[in-house]
């Protein structure tokens, strides 16, 4: 029997006391009892390893110091190995070769799906619809946990308001409450009950924080934010993943008003660890602890990995600056073992609850691999969701659903890419596996439909991938003539346009946010020969498209829409699906708007009227975004009756219900999220003109009506003061329920 086997054996716990938090705190203790300090700082290193000393053969990688410090124990996590047969090998190296057998936890960036590739977060977000949020987060689990993963760098929860930001499109968008719902729902979606029953993985809320905020939306800029964006926009998110039981938290790369967050001690400290009571790990970014020397906060690495540590960065991911240093820095009396003991006691806290100490290998089980990975319910779950992300943004001259049209021209760069769909970020996606548009369209409509293709223009020219900027073709026009032509013969035109893949996403900011490349010519070219045109838009930010609203007669926001793009999107032009997403991040008029966002604060320089002009705005251009947050049609239409208070005042412990009949005046079954907004009109420190405070998505019947009731309470009344004190102050509320953010409907009450 190996020491390993021994320790692993005496952590066993009977079953009843397992299952209770203090079962598994008594494992930790006495393990960690046992281990060295090198042991110890072993638990807080994690590299990204391929399967280079696993894989058959290849014994090159053995003599590396990576190699050594994995067969050491000096290694106590890795990213980015994939698959049950390598997970468990990488497994075996460690369990059988270290002293103590700890096995090794597996992370990998399951952002948007596993093998399935669900639609990117962005576009998810815009269903408002929680439970399938929660479904589609718990089928990623599902195929992760069964190919070895026990943890996922996901969700991203990093309100953003600056679309030029590339990583906008793995977030839920501007809005903190929204963002805080869909936090909870992937969360819980990822985790499920319970970690340790090998069909969930450990979720990760990050960046933690202010990562969303990065200024001029350039990625890893500074942030600059004062203390009410943080409280109020910013941290709520995160609040509710530690309310989900996330079971990590990741930190961000930025520096936060003079701090970078990795050696970040208010946020990682005094907000996480005292005020939240969060009782999970801590990861870094991506060698963020290597990068406080870049920040110019540390002189070398060394003095970096004393400040993360201390400031509460539990693991290191990249940077080696933990393995390197943290035992040195015990010895010389820098830093307490205090300090590392209790960041190794959540890792092992995780590992106990994942279950590996029972069984190390119970996630890399090639034939439930092969089972559940990609599995066509997973595939049909990815359909379904992505035909409630797919926002309705214009639709005039009747244009949709498509009826009627005999000829009709497919014209776009995006109209066959089986790839882009696919979105950045991905983990075992198949490349080239999407449903494409083309694809949908043909096995969607009648055989009658004639239905041809053009390319009409490349989009980028080169490679297309995670790791390689992105060029974009900015003079071949030779495509030009042919889509023009088949325009010109056709009925109706549809038109695929939009970003591949990797034209958002981490490092992917824009400064112009507009259709890239030659696209906007053609599109105006061809407008010009047949304005009838149906625009399809894929894409994973808010665009700007001013003169697309003001000319196209239909526009679609198809986002980046996962393995069934194609089919959800014609069956949506076909009417075999009526839209129902709204839009999670306002789409500006104008990049110089940005950044732009419905519950910015009142000025003391509103507009008054016309003729004005000291007021806040700019001269060449209004101040309302293109299309508002909470904003998307339908081929149903609703008709809002008037909207109900049940009083007139409340108490701080009461609640007030407001109620409003909505009808459906169409002749078609549709859903419509409604959404509720309240205003303080007088506060201590500047209000918001307003926040979404609840929604509801419902379906109506044509030509029923539904009453929707919401309950107000205190916590909807509250907002965090600048010193982070969460408060209730009394006075005049003013309430509105709607269709969107620009709703003016409202009635008021006062909190006695
Ligand atoms: C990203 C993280 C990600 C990590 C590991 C970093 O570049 O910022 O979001 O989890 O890489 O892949």
């Amino acid at each position: 029997i190996s020491f390993a086997f021994l320790i692993i054996f005496s952590c066993s716990q009977p079953e009843k006391e397992k299952s209770t938090k203090n079962g598994v705190d008594l494992r930790v203790d006495s393990l960690l009892s046992l281990m060295t300090l090198e042991e110890k700082v072993g638990q807080l290193n994690q590299y990204s390893l391929g399967s280079e000393f696993t894989g058959p053969g290849n014994k090159n990688g053995q003599d590396s110091i990576r190699y050594r410090q994995l067969i050491s124990g000096q290694v106590g996590s890795v990213l980015n190995l994939l698959g049950a047969e390598n997970t468990r090998k990488m497994q075996e190296l460690v369990v059988e070769n270290t002293r103590l057998g700890i096995p090794l936890l597996f992370a990998y960036d399951v952002i948007h799906g596993y093998e399935t590739m669900f639609p990117v977060p962005l576009a998810e977000s815009s269903s408002w619809n929680l439970n399938l949020m929660q479904k589609t987060a718990q089928a990623a689990a599902a195929e992760s946990a069964a190919s070895g993963l026990h943890w996922t760098f996901a969700p991203m929860i990093d309100v953003t308001v600056d679309a030029r930001w590339g990583r906008v499109m793995e977030g839920a968008g501007e809005d903190p409450y929204l963002h805080a719902e869909i936090a909870k729902a992937r969360i819980n979606g990822f985790q499920g009950d319970d970690l340790g029953h090998n069909k969930t993985i450990a979720a990760t809320a990050k960046h933690f924080a202010g990562y969303g905020y990065a200024e001029s939306g350039k990625d890893y800029n500074s942030v600059n934010i004062n203390q009410y964006v943080l409280h109020n926009h910013i941290l709520p998110p995160f609040k509710a993943a530690v309310e989900a039981n996330a079971a990590s938290f990741m930190n961000a790369f930025n520096d936060i008003n003079a701090t970078p967050a990795t050696a970040n001690k208010y946020l990682l400290q005094d907000i996480l660890r005292e005020k939240w009571k969060y009782d999970g790990l801590v990861v870094s970014d991506w060698n963020s602890i290597g990068e406080l020397v870049n920040h110019g906060v540390s002189q070398e690495l060394k003095d970096a990995a004393k400040k993360a540590v201390i400031a509460g960065s539990e693991i290191d991911m990249e940077a080696t600056a933990y393995v390197q240093f943290l035992s040195d820095l015990v010895k010389e009396g820098e830093i307490e073992e205090a300090v590392i003991d209790k960041a190794v006691r959540h890792v092992l806290k995780l590992k106990f609850e994942l279950g590996l100490f029972d069984d190390p290998y119970k996630y890399s089980d090639t034939s439930r691999e092969k089972e559940i990975v990609g599995n066509p319910i997973h595939h049909d779950l990815a359909e379904e969701i992505a035909k409630e992300s797919i926002v309705l943004l214009k639709n005039e001259n009747g244009l949709l659903p498509i009826k009627g049209s005999k000829n009709i021209a497919v014209i776009g760069p995006l109209a066959k890419d089986k790839d882009t769909p696919l979105g950045n970020w991905r983990a075992q996606a198949v490349e080239n596996s999407a449903i494409s548009l083309f694809e949908g369209l043909e096995n969607t409509l009648p055989n009658s439909v004639n239905l041809q293709y053009a390319e009409g223009v490349k989009l980028s020219v080169g490679p297309n991938n995670f790791f390689q900027e992105q060029v974009i073709n900015e003079d071949d026009r030779s495509g030009f003539e042919e889509a023009k032509n088949l325009a010109k013969n056709s009925g109706l035109v549809i038109m695929a346009l939009g970003e591949t893949a990797y034209m958002s996403g981490e490092g992917r900011s824009r400064a112009a946010i507009g259709l890239p490349g030659l696209q906007k010519e053609l599109l105006k070219e061809i407008h010009a020969i047949n304005p009838n045109i149906v625009l399809v838009l894929m894409n994973g930010r808010p665009l700007e498209l001013s003169w697309e609203d003001e000319n196209i007669p239909a526009i679609v926001e198809a986002w980046h829409l996962g393995q069934r793009a194609g089919t959800a999107i014609a069956e949506t032009l076909t009417g075999k699906n009526n839209p129902s997403a709204k839009l999670t991040m306002s789409f500006p008029r104008h990049v110089g708007q940005l950044p732009i966002y419905y519950n910015h604060k009142v000025t003391g320089r509103p507009s008054t009227g016309p003729g004005q002009v000291f007021y806040s705005h700019y001269t060449d251009i209004d101040n309302s975004p293109l299309y508002p947050f909470g904003y998307g049609l339908s081929y149903s239409t609703f008709e809002y009756g008037e909207l109900a208070l049940s009083g007139e005042s409340m108490t701080e412990d009461g609640t007030i219900t407001a109620s409003i009949v909505i009808k459906n005046t169409s002749d078609i079954v549709g859903q419509e999220i409604v959404q509720l907004y309240i205003q303080d009109l007088v506060a201590e420190e500047t209000p918001m003109v307003k926040s979404l405070k609840a929604f509801e998505k419902v379906e109506i019947k044509a030509g029923e009506s539904v009453k929707v009731e919401f309950k107000i309470n205190k916590e909807m009344l509250s907002y965090y003061k600048s010193n982070g004190e969460w408060t209730l102050e009394k006075g005049q509320f003013r309430v509105y329920v709607g269709k969107n953010s620009t709703v003016k409907q409202y009635k008021e009450f006062k909190l006695r």
